[in-house]
């Protein structure tokens, strides 16, 4: 998020999150994305139905937050997560300084209180009749327990809404796991991929490995036996590939039946020995498919294996260790590359 738009959340922010405690809406994801776009006034549309509805309501019913919600705001799939998190995170920080400035507030008075008595009890010294100071007294404290009752009051509805975003924040933080995990085989996918290489040679690290691996003739297995089991097969491989990775290594389902392994801290000698025994643990897999009744024990990869050269961009070490997954292939498979 680049500093303006950060500014901005944070100005939008400010204005949101009192209406939203105004108006008693609960800070849930679509509440929130609401709004923030109405604050934002980047949807007029959506700024006038809802002024029509609060001012009818005096809140925003779930009802027509979620139409309004799809109607206006974008598909919920395009909705950037770690921007999402972003602007929650100056939400938390709005609502604790929120907080404290209440606290800060009903501190402050009771100090006053005490001042009030202290002088009091001054005047009580000076003659003062004791009537009139106790009316005095009696009139400080009525106001002191509506000062706090209303701090009180809140207060509550503050740490009501913190733990919403709290409840928010640990959504999010599922959600944001999905983003980066394949759902079929459990590892991470080809979107974590990117962004880890990117981020990994953003730091120019020498020693990083890149191994690709492809499975042998996979279409065969879900023309032979269905695309259940040829499903059966990609998690068997991935968790056999995974069962190898450890000490920083880690692995992306890249695409179809293609996994990719990066290795850190590493030479292409060495990661071309794991790549090796990657091969070799592949060749013991063996599933049952049901249907059939058979055992499928003639599963196999091929690899490629480059180490990052210096100045080079993850599109060219990509490409690289292709060439070499691509000359496994064409050797026969079921091999690593180079040798
Ligand atoms: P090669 O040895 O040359 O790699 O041959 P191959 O059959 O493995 O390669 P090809 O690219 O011809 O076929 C890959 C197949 O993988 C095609 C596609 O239908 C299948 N596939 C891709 N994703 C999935 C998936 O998630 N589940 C299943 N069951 N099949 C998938
Ligand atoms: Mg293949
Ligand atoms: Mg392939």
């Amino acid at each position: 998020m680049s500093k303006e738009l950060m500014q901005t959340a944070a100005k939008n922010l400010k204005k949101a999150v009192p209406l939203m405690l105004k108006h008693q809406i609960p800070t849930t994801p679509t509440n929130y994305a609401l709004w923030y776009a109405y604050v934002g006034e980047q949807h007029p549309a959506l700024v006038e139905k809802m002024d029509t509805i609060v001012s009818q309501y005096n809140t925003c019913p779930p009802v027509n937050a979620e139409l309004l919600y799809r109607e206006h705001i974008s598909d919920p799939v395009e909705i950037d997560v770690l921007d999402m998190r972003q602007n929650l995170e100056a939400m938390t920080v709005e609502l604790s300084q929120s907080l404290k400035d209440t606290n800060h507030d009903a501190t402050q008075f009771q100090q006053k209180v005490d001042n009030n008595f202290n002088k009091l009890n001054q005047i009580e010294k000076e003659g003062l009749s004791l009537e009139k100071v106790l009316g005095l007294i009696r009139s400080l404290v009525k106001e002191s327990e509506e000062i706090r009752s209303s701090t009180e009051y809140f207060t509550g509805r503050l740490e009501k809404a913190q733990n919403e975003i709290d409840a928010l924040r640990a959504e999010l933080k599922r959600s944001e796991k999905d983003v980066y995990y394949d759902a079929l085989t459990g590892v991470l996918n080809r979107r974590a991929f990117d962004k880890e290489l990117d981020g990994i040679l953003s730091q120019a690290p020498e020693g990083t490995c890149l191994i690709m691996a492809d499975i042998d003739y996979f279409k065969q297995f879900n023309d032979n036996y269905g695309h259940q089991l040829g499903d059966n097969v990609l998690k068997a491989v991935a968790k056999r590939l995974s069962e190898a990775c450890r000490d920083g290594i880690k692995i992306y389902r890249y695409g179809g039946e293609e996994f990719a392994i990066l290795v850190p801290n590493s030479h292409q000698r060495k990661a071309r020995h794991l790549a090796e025994a990657m091969r070799r643990s592949l060749e013991k897999v063996s599933l049952k498919d049901r249907r059939k009744d058979q055992r499928i024990d003639n599963i196999s990869a091929s690899f490629g294996v480059c180490e990052w050269q210096k100045n080079e961009s993850a599109g060219q070490l990509l490409e690289r260790t292709d060439k070499f997954l691509y000359e496994a292939k064409r050797l026969g498979r079921n091999r690593v590359m180079p040798i």
